[in-house]
Protein backbone atom coordinates (compact mmCIF):
# COMPACT_ATOMS: atom_id res chain seq x y z
CA UNK A 1 0.00 0.00 0.00
CA UNK A 2 2.81 2.29 1.10
CA UNK A 3 6.34 2.06 -0.12
CA UNK A 4 9.01 4.26 0.85
CA UNK A 5 12.86 4.32 -0.71
CA UNK A 6 15.91 6.21 0.76
CA UNK A 7 13.78 8.97 2.02
CA UNK A 8 15.95 11.42 3.24
CA UNK A 9 14.98 15.11 5.04
CA UNK A 10 17.66 17.58 5.89
CA UNK A 11 17.16 20.50 7.53
CA UNK A 12 20.07 22.97 6.28
CA UNK A 13 22.81 20.93 7.17
CA UNK A 14 20.77 18.29 9.92
CA UNK A 15 20.44 15.06 8.25
CA UNK A 16 17.19 14.14 10.62
CA UNK A 17 16.14 11.29 8.37
CA UNK A 18 19.32 9.97 6.08
CA UNK A 19 17.60 6.84 4.11
CA UNK A 20 14.53 5.30 5.30
CA UNK A 21 12.63 2.49 3.48
CA UNK A 22 9.70 0.59 4.44
CA UNK A 23 6.74 -1.57 2.79
CA UNK A 24 3.20 -1.27 4.76
CA UNK A 25 0.22 -3.20 3.90
CA UNK A 26 -3.02 -2.44 4.30
CA UNK A 27 -4.56 -3.47 8.18
CA UNK A 28 -0.77 -2.87 9.32
CA UNK A 29 -0.83 -0.90 12.92
CA UNK A 30 3.35 0.13 12.55
CA UNK A 31 4.60 1.60 16.05
CA UNK A 32 7.61 3.50 15.88
CA UNK A 33 9.27 4.37 18.90
CA UNK A 34 13.08 5.76 19.91
CA UNK A 35 14.47 9.08 21.45
CA UNK A 36 13.10 11.97 20.93
CA UNK A 37 14.90 14.30 17.84
CA UNK A 38 15.22 11.07 15.70
CA UNK A 39 12.88 12.16 13.52
CA UNK A 40 9.90 9.88 13.98
CA UNK A 41 7.64 13.28 13.67
CA UNK A 42 9.65 14.53 10.69
CA UNK A 43 8.97 10.83 9.43
CA UNK A 44 5.10 11.05 9.58
CA UNK A 45 4.96 14.70 8.41
CA UNK A 46 7.09 13.43 5.70
CA UNK A 47 4.87 11.07 4.73
CA UNK A 48 1.60 12.93 4.62
CA UNK A 49 3.29 15.79 2.45
CA UNK A 50 3.65 18.38 5.79
CA UNK A 51 7.72 18.34 5.11
CA UNK A 52 8.83 18.29 1.35
CA UNK A 53 11.25 15.19 1.66
CA UNK A 54 14.93 16.24 0.49
CA UNK A 55 15.47 12.72 -1.72
CA UNK A 56 13.69 9.47 -2.15
CA UNK A 57 10.52 8.49 -3.02
CA UNK A 58 7.38 7.42 -1.58
CA UNK A 59 4.32 5.11 -3.18
CA UNK A 60 1.03 5.15 -2.68
CA UNK A 61 -1.25 2.38 -4.21
CA UNK A 62 1.65 2.79 -7.17
CA UNK A 63 1.27 6.48 -7.24
CA UNK A 64 4.65 8.52 -6.40
CA UNK A 65 3.63 11.31 -3.57
CA UNK A 66 7.12 13.24 -4.90
CA UNK A 67 5.98 13.46 -8.91
CA UNK A 68 5.30 16.94 -9.75
CA UNK A 69 2.22 15.79 -11.53
CA UNK A 70 0.34 13.80 -8.26
CA UNK A 71 -2.34 15.62 -7.16
CA UNK A 72 -0.70 16.46 -3.93
CA UNK A 73 -4.20 17.49 -1.46
CA UNK A 74 -6.37 14.39 -3.31
CA UNK A 75 -3.08 12.02 -1.47
CA UNK A 76 -3.31 14.08 1.53
CA UNK A 77 -6.83 13.16 2.24
CA UNK A 78 -6.01 9.41 2.09
CA UNK A 79 -4.03 10.04 4.70
CA UNK A 80 -5.22 11.37 8.27
CA UNK A 81 -2.96 12.83 10.62
CA UNK A 82 -3.50 13.14 14.60
CA UNK A 83 -1.58 15.36 16.57
CA UNK A 84 -0.77 15.69 19.95
CA UNK A 85 -2.85 19.13 19.87
CA UNK A 86 -5.74 18.10 19.20
CA UNK A 87 -5.89 20.94 16.19
CA UNK A 88 -9.66 21.52 16.62
CA UNK A 89 -11.93 24.30 15.61
CA UNK A 90 -12.65 26.23 18.72
CA UNK A 91 -15.68 28.35 17.08
CA UNK A 92 -17.25 25.32 15.34
CA UNK A 93 -19.36 22.33 17.80
CA UNK A 94 -18.26 18.97 17.62
CA UNK A 95 -20.51 18.10 14.59
CA UNK A 96 -19.63 21.04 12.49
CA UNK A 97 -15.81 20.00 13.04
CA UNK A 98 -16.44 16.44 11.54
CA UNK A 99 -18.46 17.36 9.08
CA UNK A 100 -16.75 20.70 7.50
CA UNK A 101 -13.71 19.37 5.67
CA UNK A 102 -16.32 16.24 4.10
CA UNK A 103 -18.72 19.33 2.96
CA UNK A 104 -16.23 21.69 1.44
CA UNK A 105 -13.33 19.71 0.17
CA UNK A 106 -15.47 16.23 -0.73
CA UNK A 107 -18.34 17.99 -2.21
CA UNK A 108 -20.56 15.43 0.17
CA UNK A 109 -23.96 16.69 1.19
CA UNK A 110 -24.70 18.25 4.40
CA UNK A 111 -26.91 15.33 5.35
CA UNK A 112 -24.60 12.82 4.22
CA UNK A 113 -21.74 14.38 6.20
CA UNK A 114 -24.28 14.67 9.44
CA UNK A 115 -25.23 10.98 8.94
CA UNK A 116 -21.19 10.05 8.59
CA UNK A 117 -20.12 12.20 11.41
CA UNK A 118 -22.94 10.70 14.00
CA UNK A 119 -21.98 7.19 13.36
CA UNK A 120 -17.86 8.23 14.09
CA UNK A 121 -19.19 10.45 17.23
CA UNK A 122 -21.07 6.90 18.38
CA UNK A 123 -17.68 4.78 16.96
CA UNK A 124 -15.39 6.65 19.71
CA UNK A 125 -18.31 6.89 22.73
CA UNK A 126 -19.57 10.63 21.66
CA UNK A 127 -22.48 11.03 20.39
CA UNK A 128 -24.25 12.86 23.22
CA UNK A 129 -21.53 15.77 22.26
CA UNK A 130 -22.34 16.20 19.30
CA UNK A 131 -23.32 19.89 19.40
CA UNK A 132 -20.87 21.01 22.60
CA UNK A 133 -17.96 22.98 21.50
CA UNK A 134 -14.37 21.63 21.76
CA UNK A 135 -13.76 24.15 24.77
CA UNK A 136 -16.48 21.91 26.91
CA UNK A 137 -14.87 18.79 26.58
CA UNK A 138 -11.37 17.16 28.47
CA UNK A 139 -8.63 16.51 26.83
CA UNK A 140 -9.37 12.64 26.48
CA UNK A 141 -12.94 13.93 24.62
CA UNK A 142 -11.09 16.01 22.07
CA UNK A 143 -8.48 13.88 21.07
CA UNK A 144 -11.43 11.14 20.42
CA UNK A 145 -13.21 13.75 18.41
CA UNK A 146 -9.74 15.06 16.74
CA UNK A 147 -9.70 11.01 15.33
CA UNK A 148 -13.27 10.89 14.35
CA UNK A 149 -12.57 14.07 12.24
CA UNK A 150 -9.69 12.61 10.19
CA UNK A 151 -12.19 9.31 9.73
CA UNK A 152 -14.61 11.68 8.50
CA UNK A 153 -12.30 12.17 5.79
CA UNK A 154 -12.45 8.30 4.86
CA UNK A 155 -8.51 7.71 4.81
CA UNK A 156 -6.94 4.66 3.84
CA UNK A 157 -4.05 5.04 6.72
CA UNK A 158 -4.17 6.76 9.97
CA UNK A 159 -0.87 8.68 10.91
CA UNK A 160 -0.50 9.43 14.93
CA UNK A 161 1.79 11.45 16.59
CA UNK A 162 1.89 11.24 20.07
CA UNK A 163 -2.04 10.91 20.26
CA UNK A 164 -1.91 10.72 24.19
CA UNK A 165 1.43 12.75 25.31
CA UNK A 166 -0.68 15.85 26.08
CA UNK A 167 -3.56 14.26 28.04
CA UNK A 168 -3.58 14.19 31.83
CA UNK A 169 -2.92 10.19 32.40
CA UNK A 170 -5.75 9.44 33.87
CA UNK A 171 -7.29 10.45 29.65
CA UNK A 172 -5.05 8.10 28.07
CA UNK A 173 -6.51 4.93 27.92
CA UNK A 174 -9.69 6.52 26.48
CA UNK A 175 -7.70 7.49 23.29
CA UNK A 176 -5.84 4.01 23.53
CA UNK A 177 -8.75 2.18 23.55
CA UNK A 178 -10.70 4.35 20.45
CA UNK A 179 -7.12 3.26 18.53
CA UNK A 180 -7.62 -0.42 19.16
CA UNK A 181 -11.10 -0.26 18.03
CA UNK A 182 -9.71 1.70 14.76
CA UNK A 183 -7.20 -1.18 14.58
CA UNK A 184 -9.63 -3.97 15.38
CA UNK A 185 -11.93 -2.83 11.92
CA UNK A 186 -8.87 -3.32 10.00
CA UNK A 187 -7.53 0.10 9.86
CA UNK A 188 -3.76 0.85 8.51
CA UNK A 189 -2.04 3.02 11.21
CA UNK A 190 1.40 4.38 11.97
CA UNK A 191 1.88 5.25 15.80
CA UNK A 192 4.38 7.33 17.34
CA UNK A 193 3.91 6.28 20.59
CA UNK A 194 5.54 6.47 24.01
CA UNK A 195 3.14 4.15 25.82
CA UNK A 196 5.27 1.08 25.22
CA UNK A 197 2.67 -1.62 26.49
CA UNK A 198 0.31 -0.47 24.29
CA UNK A 199 2.64 -0.38 21.15
CA UNK A 200 3.43 -4.03 22.21
CA UNK A 201 -0.23 -5.23 22.53
CA UNK A 202 -1.52 -3.27 19.14
CA UNK A 203 1.16 -3.37 16.86
CA UNK A 204 1.62 -5.87 14.15
CA UNK A 205 5.36 -4.21 13.46
CA UNK A 206 7.42 -1.93 15.59
CA UNK A 207 9.65 0.66 13.95
CA UNK A 208 12.74 1.41 16.44
CA UNK A 209 14.23 5.04 14.74
CA UNK A 210 17.64 6.19 15.80
CA UNK A 211 20.45 7.84 13.54
CA UNK A 212 18.17 8.94 10.91
CA UNK A 213 17.01 4.99 9.90
CA UNK A 214 14.83 2.76 10.94
CA UNK A 215 17.65 1.89 12.85
CA UNK A 216 15.91 -2.23 14.02
CA UNK A 217 12.47 -3.15 12.78
CA UNK A 218 10.59 -6.42 13.85
CA UNK A 219 7.87 -7.71 15.37
CA UNK A 220 6.66 -6.54 19.11
CA UNK A 221 8.28 -9.56 20.73
CA UNK A 222 11.26 -9.45 18.53
CA UNK A 223 11.86 -5.80 19.44
CA UNK A 224 10.70 -5.67 22.92
CA UNK A 225 12.08 -9.02 24.38
CA UNK A 226 14.67 -9.81 22.09
CA UNK A 227 16.30 -6.31 20.19
CA UNK A 228 19.72 -7.35 17.98
CA UNK A 229 21.27 -4.44 17.70
CA UNK A 230 23.22 -2.18 20.20
CA UNK A 231 21.06 1.20 20.23
CA UNK A 232 18.01 -0.66 20.41
CA UNK A 233 18.95 -2.96 23.23
CA UNK A 234 19.83 0.06 25.34
CA UNK A 235 16.50 2.16 24.70
CA UNK A 236 14.42 -0.94 25.78
CA UNK A 237 16.49 -1.10 28.76
CA UNK A 238 16.14 2.30 29.93
CA UNK A 239 12.32 1.61 29.80
CA UNK A 240 12.26 -0.89 31.84
CA UNK A 241 14.10 0.76 34.75
CA UNK A 242 13.48 3.70 37.20
CA UNK A 243 16.10 5.79 38.20
CA UNK A 244 16.44 8.20 41.90
CA UNK A 245 19.43 10.20 42.93
CA UNK A 246 19.17 10.96 46.74
CA UNK A 247 22.07 13.98 47.73
CA UNK A 248 21.52 13.90 51.31
CA UNK A 249 19.48 12.77 54.25
CA UNK A 250 16.51 15.35 53.66
CA UNK A 251 15.96 13.69 50.28
CA UNK A 252 12.05 13.69 49.40
CA UNK A 253 10.89 10.09 49.91
CA UNK A 254 7.49 11.04 48.64
CA UNK A 255 8.84 11.79 45.49
CA UNK A 256 10.50 9.15 45.02
CA UNK A 257 7.62 6.37 46.35
CA UNK A 258 5.56 8.82 43.38
CA UNK A 259 7.99 7.67 40.76
CA UNK A 260 8.03 3.98 41.91
CA UNK A 261 4.27 3.92 41.56
CA UNK A 262 4.11 5.49 38.22
CA UNK A 263 6.98 3.00 37.12
CA UNK A 264 4.71 -0.13 38.64
CA UNK A 265 2.25 0.96 36.98
CA UNK A 266 3.30 1.29 33.70
CA UNK A 267 4.50 -2.39 34.08
CA UNK A 268 0.98 -3.20 35.17
CA UNK A 269 2.73 -4.82 38.56
CA UNK A 270 0.00 -5.36 40.97
CA UNK A 271 -1.08 -3.50 43.71
CA UNK A 272 0.64 -5.72 46.02
CA UNK A 273 3.52 -6.14 44.53
CA UNK A 274 4.06 -2.51 44.30
CA UNK A 275 3.40 -1.50 47.34
CA UNK A 276 5.90 -3.84 48.34
CA UNK A 277 8.94 -2.58 46.46
CA UNK A 278 8.27 0.64 47.65
CA UNK A 279 7.83 -0.63 51.28
CA UNK A 280 10.62 -2.63 50.48
CA UNK A 281 12.69 0.59 49.22
CA UNK A 282 11.43 2.10 52.30
CA UNK A 283 12.92 -0.36 54.66
CA UNK A 284 16.30 -0.72 52.51
CA UNK A 285 16.78 3.36 52.64
CA UNK A 286 16.53 3.51 56.23
CA UNK A 287 19.56 0.97 57.26
CA UNK A 288 21.97 2.92 54.78
CA UNK A 289 24.53 5.05 56.24
CA UNK A 290 25.55 7.76 53.28
CA UNK A 291 22.85 10.08 51.52
CA UNK A 292 25.34 12.04 50.03
CA UNK A 293 25.77 10.09 46.48
CA UNK A 294 22.52 7.27 46.62
CA UNK A 295 21.15 6.23 43.50
CA UNK A 296 18.25 3.90 43.81
CA UNK A 297 17.18 2.02 40.32
CA UNK A 298 14.77 -0.03 40.12
CA UNK A 299 13.94 -2.88 37.07
CA UNK A 300 11.35 -4.97 35.56
CA UNK A 301 12.05 -7.79 33.21
CA UNK A 302 9.05 -9.22 32.13
CA UNK A 303 10.96 -11.90 29.92
CA UNK A 304 12.66 -12.78 32.92
CA UNK A 305 10.01 -12.28 35.62
CA UNK A 306 12.17 -9.91 37.86
CA UNK A 307 11.95 -7.04 39.59
CA UNK A 308 14.95 -5.92 41.09
CA UNK A 309 16.09 -2.89 43.05
CA UNK A 310 19.22 -1.83 43.58
CA UNK A 311 20.85 0.73 45.90
CA UNK A 312 24.16 1.96 45.25
CA UNK A 313 25.81 4.68 47.73
CA UNK A 314 29.50 6.13 48.83
CA UNK A 315 31.34 6.00 52.02
CA UNK A 316 33.34 3.02 53.60
CA UNK A 317 32.48 -0.63 53.09
CA UNK A 318 29.17 -1.20 55.11
CA UNK A 319 26.89 -4.42 54.28
CA UNK A 320 24.01 -2.71 56.09
CA UNK A 321 22.53 -6.41 56.14
CA UNK A 322 24.93 -7.08 58.71
CA UNK A 323 23.81 -4.41 61.20
CA UNK A 324 23.93 -5.72 64.87
CA UNK A 325 21.87 -2.98 65.89
CA UNK A 326 19.13 -4.51 67.78
CA UNK A 327 16.09 -1.47 66.59
CA UNK A 328 16.90 -1.90 62.97
CA UNK A 329 16.75 -6.05 63.23
CA UNK A 330 13.14 -5.77 63.28
CA UNK A 331 13.46 -4.22 59.80
CA UNK A 332 15.91 -6.37 58.55
CA UNK A 333 13.38 -8.93 59.37
CA UNK A 334 10.53 -7.45 57.12
CA UNK A 335 13.09 -6.94 54.18
CA UNK A 336 14.15 -10.70 54.19
CA UNK A 337 10.07 -11.53 54.29
CA UNK A 338 9.44 -8.52 51.26
CA UNK A 339 12.23 -10.20 48.75
CA UNK A 340 13.31 -13.23 47.83
CA UNK A 341 16.73 -12.44 47.92
CA UNK A 342 19.16 -9.76 48.82
CA UNK A 343 22.71 -9.17 47.97
CA UNK A 344 25.58 -7.02 49.04
CA UNK A 345 29.01 -6.37 47.04
CA UNK A 346 31.31 -3.36 46.93
CA UNK A 347 32.04 -2.51 43.15
CA UNK A 348 34.15 0.56 42.11
CA UNK A 349 34.26 2.11 45.95
CA UNK A 350 30.43 1.94 46.00
CA UNK A 351 28.36 -0.06 48.35
CA UNK A 352 25.95 -1.90 46.23
CA UNK A 353 22.64 -3.52 47.53
CA UNK A 354 20.82 -5.43 45.40
CA UNK A 355 17.07 -6.72 46.48
CA UNK A 356 15.54 -9.25 44.11
CA UNK A 357 11.48 -9.51 45.14
CA UNK A 358 9.55 -12.13 45.13
CA UNK A 359 6.76 -11.39 42.01
P1 LIG B 1 11.11 13.22 17.12
O1 LIG B 1 9.70 13.32 16.68
O2 LIG B 1 11.70 11.84 16.93
O3 LIG B 1 11.32 13.69 18.54
P2 LIG B 1 11.54 15.30 15.17
O4 LIG B 1 11.16 14.66 13.89
O5 LIG B 1 10.55 16.20 15.79
O6 LIG B 1 11.99 14.17 16.20
O7 LIG B 1 12.88 16.13 15.01
C1 LIG B 1 14.08 15.55 14.57
C2 LIG B 1 15.14 16.62 14.48
O8 LIG B 1 14.81 17.55 13.46
C3 LIG B 1 15.30 17.43 15.75
O9 LIG B 1 16.67 17.64 15.98
C4 LIG B 1 14.59 18.73 15.44
O10 LIG B 1 15.20 19.80 16.15
C5 LIG B 1 14.81 18.87 13.96
N1 LIG B 1 13.73 19.61 13.28
C6 LIG B 1 12.43 19.24 13.24
N2 LIG B 1 11.69 20.13 12.54
C7 LIG B 1 12.55 21.09 12.13
C8 LIG B 1 12.42 22.31 11.36
N3 LIG B 1 11.22 22.67 10.86
N4 LIG B 1 13.52 23.04 11.17
C9 LIG B 1 14.72 22.66 11.64
N5 LIG B 1 14.92 21.54 12.37
C10 LIG B 1 13.86 20.76 12.62
MG1 LIG C 1 8.01 14.02 17.70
Amino acid sequence: MISISHLSKHYGTLAVLKDINAEISKGEVISIIGPSGTGKSTLLRCLNLLEQPTGGAISVDGINLLDKHTDVPKIRQRMGMVFQSFNLYAHLTVIENLTIAPVKLRGKSKKEANDKAMDLLKLVGLAEKAHSLPEELSGGQKQRVAIARCMAMEPEILLFDEPTSALDPTMVSEVLAVIRKLSREGMTMMIVTHEMEFAKNISTRVFYMDEGLIYEEGSPEQIFENPKKEKTKAFIHRLRSMNYHVGSPDFDLYALQAEMQVFCEKHMLSKELTSRVILTAEESLLIQRDFHNLDIGLTYSEKEGSLTLVLESSGDPFNPMEISDEEKQIGLLMLRNMTKNIHYSREADRNKLLLEMQL
